[in-house]
């Protein structure tokens, strides 16, 4: 599906791979133009590299999205080039230890906590003023099937992802009458790095275990989530906010 954002300015966190980088190309491949930022240099050069092979237009600006000082930075860079911003995707997010509650490292608890929360209040807090200037704009943020329901040994991710639904539903209520939105999507599990390097897809038995989660019987891809969030985004979603979109393949509905 393709939205008319031509003239627009997006920015997206954690878009070196996976579900950010599908989510710039979809934006850039809609008309926007896109500020790829991630941690990772090389993974967020790519993704501007194939935005512009495909005719569009893309800069990259690294940050850490749980530094503050990096975020103002970025909110900042995008509007100095651009000269506005309309769109967010606060993506950027870790999968975190597997441990049950009780073992649960409080180092890595709040390594989770501060890049996959507070991460994206950061983002929000840059973004909304810059946001409201132009009159408003759409910020997506990246939350989870685990942002609804339990998952054993996942306890700093599940809370993180609860309390980004939290954070997305008080938002869309502070700025619903200046013309921003603010949604949440809910992925089921993706096929991305991510799950790569948790073991999850290499390991047959362990994927089909995955795979058997979702009624759909297969997992998602990352452009499936890419389209959630763009419709989010553009006019055609234009009385939707607050609100925290499944694409999950039926996992919770079950
Ligand atoms: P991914 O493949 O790991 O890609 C995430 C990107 O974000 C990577 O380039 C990563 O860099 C970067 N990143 C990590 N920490 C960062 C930080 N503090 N600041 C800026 N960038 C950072 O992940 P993904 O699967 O696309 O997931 C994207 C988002 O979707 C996450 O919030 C995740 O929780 C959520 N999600 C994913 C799934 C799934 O099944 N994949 C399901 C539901 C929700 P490095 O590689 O260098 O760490």
């Amino acid at each position: 599906m393709a939205y008319s954002l031509a003239g627009k300015v997006a920015v997206v966190t954690g878009a070196g791979a996976g579900i950010g980088r599908a989510t710039s190309l979809a934006f850039a491949r809609d008309g926007a133009r896109v500020v790829v930022s991630d941690i990772d240099r090389g993974g967020g050069e790519e993704t501007v590299r194939l935005i512009v092979d495909a005719g569009g237009e893309a800069h990259f600006v690294a940050a850490d999205t749980s530094n503050a000082g990096q975020i103002a930075s970025l909110i900042d860079d995008t509007v100095a080039r651009y000269g506005r911003l309309d769109y967010a995707c606060n993506n950027a997010g870790i999968g975190g230890l597997q441990a049950p509650t009780a073992d649960y490292p409080e180092e890595e608890w709040r390594r989770v906590l501060d890049i996959n929360l507070t991460g994206v209040w950061l983002c929000m807090k840059y973004e909304i003023p810059r946001m409201l200037a132009n009159g408003g704009g759409a910020i997506v943020n990246m939350s989870s099937i685990l942002g609804t329901v339990g998952f054993a040994n996942s306890v700093a991710y599940v809370t993180a992802k609860h309390g980004l639904i939290g954070m997305t539903q008080t938002a869309a209520l502070e700025y619903a009458t200046q013309g921003l939105r603010v949604n949440a999507v809910c992925p089921g599990f993706i096929v991305t790095p991510m799950l790569e390097h948790a073991g999850l897809l290499s390991n047959p038995e362990l994927h089909q275990m995955l795979i058997n989660l979702h009624p759909i019987k297969r997992l998602g891809t990352p452009e499936e989530v890419a389209e959630a969030v763009v419709w989010l985004c553009s006019d055609a979603a234009s009385f939707v906010t607050g609100h925290a979109l499944l694409v999950d393949g039926g996992y919770v509905a079950q």
